[in-house]
């Protein structure tokens, strides 16, 4: 006669195996939660050619420059930094420059009325 006790038991086993194997691979392919911390406004939208998440804020605290660049059009802004500034810093006096450049560029034409 057939056992079926026996048969039952033995798949049992295998798909434990299978599930254990599974289970592996996949807290293997899990991404770490710490990721969450470095997506921390390092990438900003592009003042020149307005992509959303091409500007990349770098800060090199060695040299204490803080440098801006956009992957997409390869604009770029530097500036001296201090051990206190955040790549959003560096993001924002990028755009006060350009408002800056912007202002001076209205006033120009004005002056030539
Ligand atoms: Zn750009």
């Amino acid at each position: 006669m057939y056992d079926h006790t026996k048969h039952t038991k033995r798949e049992e086993n295998t798909l434990h195996f299978l599930r254990k194997k599974m289970g592996k691979r996949k807290s293997r392919a899990k991404p770490p939660p710490k990721k969450r911390m470095d997506k921390l406004d390092t990438v900003f939208s592009c003042p020149f050619c307005n992509h959303g998440t091409s500007v990349e804020c770098r800060i090199d605290m060695k040299n204490l420059i803080g440098e801006a660049v956009c992957r997409i059009c390869q604009e770029s802004f530097s500036m001296t930094v201090n051990a206190l500034s955040e790549p959003i810093d560096v993001y924002s006096e990028w755009i006060d420059e350009c408002e800056r450049v912007n202002t001076l560029d209205e006033d120009a034409a004005k002056d030539e009325d």
